[in-house]
Order: C-alpha cells, then sequence, then structure tokens
C-alpha cells in the first residue's frame, strides 16, 4: 500500500491525511520560496534570520543551529558566512574560545525578518477563521505528532513541554511547575523560552 497510489489513499483515510501533510508542508515550502525570490535570499538564510530574531544568545551557535534545522555544521557556518557578507548579522566571539561565536541581528538583519516574515500569513488566516474547538482538536493532534516525531529521532530538537523537566502529568493532567500553573491544551508549547530538558 502505497500513500502516493491514488486508489490506495483515496480508500483509505490514513492514507489521505498523510498526502493532506505532505501538501501543506509543500506550501511552507512555495510561501517562503516566494519570499526568497523577492529578497534575493535562499529559504535557509531568512529561516536562521527568523529563528536568530526570537530565539536567545546560547541557540545561535552554529552547533545548535545545525541541529536544529537538520543540516551539517558546514552548511550552516557557509551560511552565517554569507549572511554576514549581507551585513545582515554580527558574529559575537567567544572571549574563552574564540573559534566559537553566537550571532546577533543587525538593524538591516531585524528589518528583513519585518518584511519576510509574513511568508505564513495565508496559513495564519486560515486557522484565524477556524472554530475555537476545531483549533483545540487540531493542537491536540499536531503536538502529539511532533512529540512521536521526536520519540523516532526524526525531529531532533524540541522545547516542547512533554520533554521539559518542568512539566507534571498527574490522573492525565497537564502542569508547568516553573509557571505553576495547570496546562490546558492551548497552553502546551513546542518552543518555549523557559524550556529544560528533562534528564
Ligand atoms: S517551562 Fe515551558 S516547556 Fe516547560 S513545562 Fe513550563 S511551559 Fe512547558
Amino acid at each position: 500500500m502505497s500513500v502516493f497510489n491514488l486508489n490506495d489513499q483515496n480508500s483509505n483515510l490514513d492514507n489521505k491525511i498523510v498526502a493532506g501533510l505532505d501538501r501543506i508542508s509543500q506550501v511552507f515550502k512555495t510561501l517562503l520560496w516566494e519570499k526568497s525570490k523577492t529578497y534575493n535570499l535562499s529559504p535557509i538564510q531568512i529561516q536562521l534570520l527568523i529563528f536568530i530574531a526570537y530565539h536567545s544568545d546560547e541557540k545561535t551557535t552554529v552547533s545548535y543551529l545545525s541541529q536544529e534545522f537538520n543540516l551539517s555544521k558546514p552548511t550552516i557556518s557557509d551560511t552565517i558566512k554569507t549572511l554576514e557578507q549581507k551585513q545582515f548579522i554580527n558574529k559575537i566571539i567567544d572571549k574563552k574560545d574564540t573559534r566559537s561565536y553566537t550571532i546577533e541581528l543587525t538593524e538591516k538583519g531585524e528589518n528583513i525578518v519585518f518584511e519576510t516574515e509574513s511568508f505564513v500569513n495565508p496559513l495564519t488566516d486560515i486557522i484565524t477563521n477556524l472554530k475555537q474547538n476545531d483549533k483545540l482538536v487540531l493542537w491536540k493532534n499536531i503536538t502529539g505528532i511532533i512529540q512521536q516525531l521526536n520519540e523516532l529521532k526524526i525531529i531532533s530538537v524540541q522545547r516542547t513541554c512533554f520533554k521539559c523537566k518542568y512539566y507534571s502529568n498527574i490522573n492525565n493532567n497537564s502542569f508547568c511547575n516553573l509557571l505553576n500553573q495547570n496546562l490546558n491544551t492551548e497552553d502546551i508549547r513546542i518552543d518555549c523560552e523557559e524550556f529544560e530538558l528533562k534528564v
């Protein structure tokens, strides 16, 4: 049975859902590609700039970005070099180890993030118009799928509640011991700044 064989796909709901997810993932690529052409940047250059804009310094090292984007360290280093040449970023060299550095955006970099991050707007508009209950069902399923992909080591980095040392689940009630609050479906995060890996 193949998800891409139309007879198999159209006679099986599981296959149709997987094919639908594949279609949606193509949409992200298409929308990002449109921005890339407009601003003469590659999709990964835009993705790196957006990630750096919204994450703390320790997540802007070559090693971290390599894991985050599932790309080799040389590929990330080359992308960073290009972004530096285009004056979108500055490297902040580690005084204790001059081979290491973190990255900060220049004003020009901040402007390009502002211009390009809207590539997701068509999807945001669709989600905004869903009913609240439909959003909750969708979010519960998305967070569950992400959790399982992480357990299968297909998504290598994630900062979700389920993997966080502050997360507890008692009698099916999720709780954050840092924020000291119950975590309802809509409170579960997939990218939390306070996340610390449960060991
Ligand atoms: S600190 Fe953040 S990731 Fe961790 S449980 Fe609380 S909300 Fe979730």
